[in-house]
This record gives C-alpha cells, structure tokens and sequence, in this order.
C-alpha cells in the first residue's frame, strides 16, 4: 500500500495539468500518453485499476472482421491498423491468432464468400497478418475434430490477434507506464464533485478503500488540476450532467457475457473458433491459458451494472453444445468462471431514434470531444484494440486546451527493447530458470516472467538467485512464483485479494473456486501481498465468492 499511499499525498491538495476520472483502457492510456509527454497528470478511480468494462472483454485485438457486415470500412480499416500496431509494439503480449469459422446451412454466408470477405479483411488490415484460409467440411473436420461438421458446409480462417494475459492486465500495464513517468495514480478514489474555479477545477475526492488507521476510508480531500479528462466509460454521462457540459454524443449500453470453461478444442488451442449463433450473430471460442472462453452476446440494456443471468447461460450453453462434437454435453456445472460488461457504444445527443435501429449495428468506433469553455476532454466508447489513437487523440485535444506537452516520441507504450529482451533470456538461461519447473502443460518460466513483468524480470531473477524458495509455486493450481508476489505487493498497488486474484493476475477466471479456496497457498498470498491485513482480506475475498451449482 505504500505507494498507493504516497501517491494519495501527493494527489491531496496537489495541482495538476490534468486529472483523468476513471482507470480503464481509455483512462490507463492517456494518463501514460500525457504523462509520457512530460504533464503532470493525476490519475484516478473508484474501483480497482481496470475493474469495470475494461476486465470483461473478450481480450481481442482485432481489426474487426464483423463489423464488414455493417460496411463499416473506415472503422475496420482503423482498427487493423491499430491491431497491426499493438502487435508491433507487444510482441510477446500480443499474439497473431487465427479465427477457425465454421459455416453451415444455416450460416448468412457461404464459405466462398465468406473466403472473398475475409481476403477483403486481410487487404484492409494491409496484410499485416498471415494469409486467409478457405476449408470445406472434412478440412474443418481435420483441422479441428472438436467440431461436429455434420451441416457443416466448409469454412474459412482469417487471422487476427489476442491478449496472452487478461485485459485489465493490459490497462494496468499502462498505469504503471504513467506511474514511472511521473503521475500520480490511485485506484479506490472516486470523484465526488468537481467546481471549476477561475482557470482550474476543483475537484473533491474520497479514499474508499484502505487501513482504517492510516489513509482512512471514507477520507475525503481536495485536488486541483486546469483540466478533466473524462475517461469514466459507461460513467461519462452522469459526470458531464453533473459538471453541466452539454456534448454532442452520448452513451448507450450493450450488455455482452463470457464463460470460462475447460479448454473444448483438441487440436490447436492458440486458435479461435468462431461460430454463427440462432440469431445469427457471431460468437467464439477464445482460449484462455489452459481453459476455453465462450463468448460473447450482445444485449441492449439500460443500466451498466449487469450479471450473467440464466437465461445468457442457458443460450450460450445450447449454441455451443449444438456445434461442437463434445465428449459430454456442456453444463452449468463446467463453468468456471463468468464475465459480464456493458459496451459503451457512441450515439448522437437528444432524441430517442437511434435506439430504434438494430441494436447489434451500432458503430465500435469511438469519439472525443473537447469542451474550451469547462477545459474538459471526454472519451465515448472506444475499444481496447484502439487504445493507442485514443492515448495519442486525448493528448493532442489536451494540448489545444493549452497544456504544453513534449514532442511524442511513441515511448509511452510497448514492451522493452529487443536488446534488453534478449539480456534477460541470457540471463535466465544461465541460471537455468526454465528447468525450475516441470508442470505439463505450462509455458516456459522465462517466456512467462519476461510477458508479465518486461523490465521488472531482472528482479525476479534476482530474488530467485538469492533466496531458491521465491522461485517456488505459490499456488499448487495456479502459475505464480512465490518471488511474483513479493514483487507485486510492491509495485501493484494490490488493496484487495480480488486485485490480484482477478486482474493482476487472471487465477479467479481459470482456477475453479473450489480449488481457489481450498488451496494451502491462498492463506500465504494474502500474507504477503497484506501483511497484518491478511486475515481480514481473506474473509472478505472468501465472502463474495458466489456459491455455484
Ligand atoms: C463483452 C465485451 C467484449 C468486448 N470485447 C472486446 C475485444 O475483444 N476487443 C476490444 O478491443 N474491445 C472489446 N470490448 C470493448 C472494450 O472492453 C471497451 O470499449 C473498453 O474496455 C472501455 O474502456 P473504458 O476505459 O472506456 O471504460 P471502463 O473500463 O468501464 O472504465 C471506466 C472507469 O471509470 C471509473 N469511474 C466512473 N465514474 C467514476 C468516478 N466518479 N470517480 C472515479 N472513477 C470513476 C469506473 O470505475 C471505471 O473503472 C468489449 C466490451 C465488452 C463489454
């Protein structure tokens, strides 16, 4: 806690260049992208790092395939190329993945058109990936047995791109890029009113989590900074009404589901399989470590807080039993975990007729506006994959609303450099880090550290050298060195187990609760990442595990 602590100091009474409301994707990147260019920037939000839509993705990094069904080229053009960007900039976060679809009669397409599309896609993306594929049904048979081809007329595979780790792994690897160049972040403080002042705004905040004894709960105080970006997602709304900004756009909800499952497919499981379902919407089976993710739906809703009910089990359940060849019937009782977000999608302000269209063809794309008079810049809807115009968007309207910022120089993302990767695998070999593991099925410890922690790895060797126990399991059913841990506590701003369990690390979404709980290294992780808060954190992590069928 003791940077979250140092960084709330330096937020009360402090005095910004910008303060960006709201942690997710959107806020995570331009926090970095601003404070990258030399602002001073503070950054804030009332749950965790991440913990709103930003954590029930479906971790694609796309170009957008689907959204040539609604002609939406400009948008899909954008895309591939951040998608081509990101891949370039993360390449061992980021993998070119390919998407398997399976076609059959009932399918909008058939498999030659569908091979026409996708060769479309792949010009678009501007070849940035490997080439299309077209199948018939014994070549999908053969590629993936898992599916049942029984009305299965053929099929195609184009290519595009995933996040190894869970996407709000992805946003906090931004917070901390904002973190090194200087600002100011905290997750578990909300915005509770915000007063423009003469040429700044003044803006009140609360602690809302934390020691009740040292930064307080429930603690409130003052900041100031001469501009807002407001990056609150579903939120931005709600925070424009109350600062009396009127915007020509606005937010509508569209509810999406996941379930994590045990892994389905046989043959390759670094692809996704991609599937029309009854209504003929698209929907994957995307791969998650050792597990399956079937997702996701698309629902109009109006509030952003949501859950998977029964009937989202139900329907993704009997869509993917009806089009995969499965040793047993898919269950409630498979499940593993659930995800459940709401996509911010962008519609014009006033009037109700935008709502009165297909609900599935409103635009991904996103919009920014900027407001002179309030010196506010807000971020509508956006998608993960567009994360890095979205940092770059935010910083130049910033500048215009007067805040000086350094020349771009494109440092503010991406992984270390080639040089340094390579000092570090030298290294790991060398003390032959690889060979401290001999679980089936698990990547290398030396692809795996250098992924999650880029520069902070060489600490990690350093503490296996020095103590061998750090480079030892922490938990029997999940992959984290107890060296991770001790790493984490200091550098992860981690202020509940969920934290850690759910974003910093993915363990809730691909360990099944019972082995969670039951684990005899849980009681551990809580003691290092807590210290004398560990039993309390335990009780209120093991509290909110939802009983399952
Ligand atoms: C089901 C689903 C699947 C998706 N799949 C993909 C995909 O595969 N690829 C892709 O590129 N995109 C995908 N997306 C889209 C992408 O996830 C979202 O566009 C993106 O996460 C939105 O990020 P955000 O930062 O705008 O919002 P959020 O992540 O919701 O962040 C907003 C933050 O603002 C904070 N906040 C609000 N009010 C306040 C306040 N008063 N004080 C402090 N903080 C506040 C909230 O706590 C929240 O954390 C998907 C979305 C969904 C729902």
């Amino acid at each position: 806690m003791a940077l979250r602590d140092a960084n709330i100091a330096r937020l009360r009474d402090g005095l910004f260049d910008v303060l960006v409301v709201g942690a997710g994707i959107n806020g995570a990147v331009s926090a970095a992208s601003l404070a990258g260019r030399g602002a001073s920037v503070a950054l804030i939000d009332r749950g965790d790092f991440g913990h709103f839509t930003s954590q029930e993705s479906s971790n694609l990094v796309w170009g957008g395939f689907k959204y040539l069904e609604n002609y939406e080229l400009p948008l899909v053009f954008n895309l591939c190329r951040s998608r081509n960007r990101l891949m370039k900039a993360y390449p061992d976060n980021i993998k070119e993945i390919g998407f398997l679809a399976a076609l059959d009669e009932t399918a909008p397409y058939k498999p030659w058109f569908a091979a026409l599309g996708a060769t479309a896609y792949w010009g678009i993306g501007l070849f940035g990936t490997d080439r299309p594929r077209l199948f018939d049904a014994d070549g999908i048979k053969a590629e993936e047995p898992a599916i049942d081809t029984t009305t299965v007329r053929g099929g195609i595979q184009y290519q595009d791109a995933y996040l190894i780790d869970n996407d709000s792994r992805f946003v906090f690897s931004f917070v901390r890029s904002a973190i090194e160049a200087g600002a100011a972040a905290a997750n578990y403080v909300e915005l509770v009113s915000a007063e423009r002042v003469g040429d700044r705004w003044v803006v009140r905040l609360r602690n809302v989590a934390g020691d009740e004894e040292g930064s307080g709960v429930g603690e409130e105080f003052t900041t100031s900074a001469r501009t807002i970006v407001n990056a609150a997602g579903p939120f931005v709304d709600e925070l424009n009404r109350a600062w009396g900004l009127t915007t020509e756009h606005r937010i509508v909800y569209s509810k999406g589901i996941h379930l994590v499952v045990p892994r389905l497919t046989t043959e390759h499981h670094d692809r996704v399989l991609a599937f029309f379902d009854d209504t003929q919407r698209l929907f994957y089976v995307i791969p998650m470590g050792r597990r399956s993710v079937i997702g996701t739906t698309d629902t109009r809703v109006d509030e952003p807080f949501t859950a998977v009910d029964d009937d989202d089990r139900t329907f993704l359940l009997e869509q993917i039993n009806a089009r995969m060849d499965l040793p047993q019937p898919l269950t409630v009782r498979d499940i593993i975990a659930e995800r459940s977000g709401v996509r911010p999608l962008v519609v014009q302000s006033g009037g109700s007729d935008h709502l009165d269209v297909d609900w599935t063809s409103l635009s991904r794309k996103h919009e920014i506006e900027r407001d002179d008079e309030l010196a506010v810049v807000t971020v509508f809807g956006g998608k993960l994959t567009d994360c890095l115009n979205v940092g770059e968007e935010v910083a130049d309207e910033v500048q215009e609303l007067g805040v000086p910022l350094e020349k771009d120089l494109h440092n503010w993302y991406g992984e270390p450099a080639p040089a340094t990767r390579a000092e570090f695998y030298r290294q790991a070999r060398l003390m032959k880090l690889d060979s401290l593991r001999d679980k089936p099925d698990t990547e290398p410890l030396t692809d795996r550290l250098w992924r999650r922690y880029g520069r902070r790895a060489f600490d990690l060797l350093e503490m296996i050298r020095a103590d061998p126990t750090m480079g030892e399991d922490i938990m029997n059913s999940a992959d984290y060195l107890r060296a991770e841990l001790h790493n984490s506590a200091e550098h992860e701003m981690i202020v509940t187990l969920d934290d850690f369990m759910r974003r910093r690390s993915k363990i809730d979404l691909v360990v099944h609760d019972d082995d969670v709980v039951g684990s005899p290294g849980l009681r551990e992780v809580a003691e290092i990442l807590f210290g004398d808060r560990a039993e309390q954190q335990l009780d209120e992590y093991l509290a909110q595990k939802p009983a399952r069928v």
